[in-house]
């Protein structure tokens, strides 16, 4: 019942040149059976919805300030991002929580600010390795959980995306024992808190140095929905034979 996602963070990569990847992908992956999201640098999101428009390819941005409009020099809004044609937005990467000191409450309000103007909210979590090797994994993911997601999550607004720090942009991986464990924990606490309907509704991503090498068997693991990409996204070749791992899983 729920539609596997492939979703690409360009974090802060790309200008306009960039954007012919965009059209390669779409061309690439037209027929694709995978929910595909391209979350391009804010500069580029207009640009990007238009060469999206008509094509199965969303887009989407990489935060927004959890209040509406006012006085915040240099931040973005739910509404502006949705006026830019996002359908989506990433929160609470752990890029943003170590660069801004973003605290799970405060995702908890940009979730809020996401939902309120129509996008989607994909909302980041995972441990450090000090975390990981001290046992702490499912304590820290299990309260980042918690206190990221407001009351309200439905499988439509929200995506979950579970991303050990350790393994963002390092080519390290965990063990797909290490993965299921985690997702299937995941499941677990949504089932408790929102109820079974809506966990069996919300798709889990995994990211963390996801290649076209290790992608097929990632998403056979259980309870992986997909992935959140980062560096891999960047360039249609390798995206793309993560997509098609995807669709074939
Ligand atoms: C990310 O930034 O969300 C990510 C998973 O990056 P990478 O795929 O490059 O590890």
């Amino acid at each position: 019942m729920r539609q596997k996602m492939a979703a690409g963070n360009w974090k802060m990569n790309g200008t306009g040149a960039a954007l012919a990847e965009l059209e390669t992908l779409i061309q690439a992956q037209h027929a694709a059976k995978s929910e595909l999201l391209i979350c391009p640098p804010a500069t580029l999101l207009s640009r990007a919805a238009e060469i999206a428009a008509d094509s199965s390819l969303a887009i989407g941005g990489q935060d927004c300030h959890a209040a509406s409009s006012g006085a915040h020099t240099g931040d973005l809004s739910s509404e502006m991002l949705k006026d830019a044609g996002a359908t989506a937005v990433i929160l609470g990467h752990s890029e943003r929580r170590a660069d801004h000191n973003e605290t799970s409450k405060t995702v908890a309000a940009k979730t809020k600010s996401a939902w309120s103007a129509g996008l989607t909210a994909i909302v980041c979590l995972g441990e450090t390795l000090a975390e990981r090797e001290a046992g702490d994994t499912l304590k820290v993911v299990g309260s980042q959980l918690a206190a990221s997601l407001p009351d309200g999550a439905t499988g439509q607004n929200t995506v979950i995306a579970y991303e050990p720090v350790w393994a963002i942009g390092t080519g390290k991986v965990p063990s797909l024992d290490q993965i299921a464990e985690v997702h299937d924990f995941l499941r677990h606490a949504l089932t408790t808190r929102f109820g079974a309907e809506m966990a069996a509704a919300t798709r889990l991503l995994y990211g963390g140095s996801v290649k076209p090498g290790n992608a097929a068997e990632i998403f056979a693991t259980s309870n992986v929905d997909g992935a959140l990409v980062g560096g891999a996204s960047l360039k249609s070749a390798d995206f793309s034979p993560i997509i098609a791992a995807l669709d074939a899983s």
